[in-house]
């Protein structure tokens, strides 16, 4: 069956749907190449890479519309690396998480192993639902939640419950998803998704208080791994720099990405206002046929970012795979969720356009299979 072949009409002008990494624009590419002879293979310590560095956290900022006193620093390493980061210089006790999926139980699961913290509390929901985010009675330092839960596509807008500090990983989510940062200490996230570059870096976002305790913690007596200290993340992020070498075409594709994203859309609001279209679209046409369920049954959770649809009486990695021969790809579930399911990335680089054109080569490839 993979031999089948979809009409080219239907197809769409780039076949990218992964859901990490995102695709990444032609025109961030190509501003790569223009940049290449006096940025790729040249110091990060020198101004051609550092102003990158500073038009991207300046980008951040605008886009994000980041409170006065907050700073957004840059570090190596993606948000698996921040995970452990955070285990060892933001949280001071115990730590409670949010778990409903593979990203949100990683980060319990290092906080877990760290014998200097207390057990943390593990707040955890069915896959393609999401806990309550509640306090806890005799109190934990950081509440760790998930802006939006990649694996399952679900999304949790962060809100404050306590005097903790609120983690948010927003790998998937940042730039595609409302925020008030206000109600966050740390919004962090990796630039292969929602900022269509390529992966290694991690941008965090983060309060005064959260800068207090990154000093707090830097200065007691507990061993910090030097490539995870955030206290040196910090002091080299005011210089637009970063502690060892960092992905500089990573730097690049994304500072291209969000200024393109304001270009486009003027602030987070229309670029917002344009994912609840695409979602829109992704959903209703799940809805409408009977072959087809958004898995997230709460339409509140269903992501704007990462649409997750189960598939009845039709097999769905045989879909993927007839998709991929006509070079549509990355449409499979998430793995290790185990369900009939196609999983597709409508990340701010994928336009409405090529969302109709993926759901009109489905309808084709399930009634040919059909
Ligand atoms: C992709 C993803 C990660 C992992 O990011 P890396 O850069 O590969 O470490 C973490 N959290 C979420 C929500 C993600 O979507």
């Amino acid at each position: 069956m993979a031999d089948l072949t979809i009409p080219t009409d239907l197809l769409p002008a780039d076949g990218r749907f992964g859901c990490g990494p995102s695709r990444v624009p032609q025109a961030a590419v190509d501003e790569l190449v223009r940049l290449a002879p006096t940025v790729l293979g040249t110091s990060h310590r020198q101004a051609p890479v550092r102003a990158e560095v500073g038009r991207l956290r300046a980008g951040i900022r605008t886009l994000l519309k980041v409170p006065e006193g907050y700073e957004v620093l840059v570090t190596v390493g993606g948000a698996t690396a921040f995970w452990d980061a955070a285990v060892f210089g933001l949280i001071e006790r115990r730590s409670q998480h949010a778990v409903f999926g593979e990203f949100s139980g990683k980060f319990a699961t290092a906080a877990a192993a760290a014998p200097w913290l207390e057990e943390p509390v593990v707040h955890r929901a069915e896959p393609g639902t999401r806990p309550d985010i509640v306090p806890v009675p005799d109190g934990v330092d950081v509440q760790a939640l998930t802006h939006n839960e990649t694996s399952t596509g679900v999304m949790q807008e962060p809100v404050r419950v306590d005097d903790a500090l609120v983690l948010v990983d927003a790998t998937s989510g940042a730039g595609g998803l409302p925020v008030d940062l206000t109600a966050v200490d740390v919004y962090y996230f990796s630039l292969q998704k929602g900022f269509a570059a390529d992966g290694g870096l991690t941008v965090a976002v983060v309060s005064p208080r959260a800068l207090e305790r990154i000093a707090r913690i830097a200065a007691s007596d507990r061993y910090v791994p030097a490539f995870l200290d955030l206290a040196t993340v910090v002091d080299n992020s005011r210089k637009d720099q970063t502690y060892n070498t960092p992905a500089i075409a990573t730097v690049v594709l994304a500072r291209a990405q969000v200024e393109a994203m304001l270009a486009a859309h003027g602030d987070l609001d229309g670029v917002v206002a344009q994912q609840r279209r695409k979602a829109d679209h992704l959903y209703g046409w799940a809805q409408a046929r009977p072959w087809a369920t958004p898995f997230v049954t709460d339409p509140a959770a269903r992501s704007l970012v990462v649409a997750t649809v189960d598939l009845e009486g039709v097999d769905a990695n045989e879909v993927s795979d007839v998709l991929r021969a006509n070079g549509i790809v990355d449409t499979d579930a998430y793995r290790k969720l185990g369900r009939n399911q196609l999983r597709i990335g409508m990340f701010p680089a994928v336009p409405l356009a090529d969302l109709e054109a993926l759901t009109a080569s489905i309808d084709h490839v399930v009634a040919a299979l059909g």
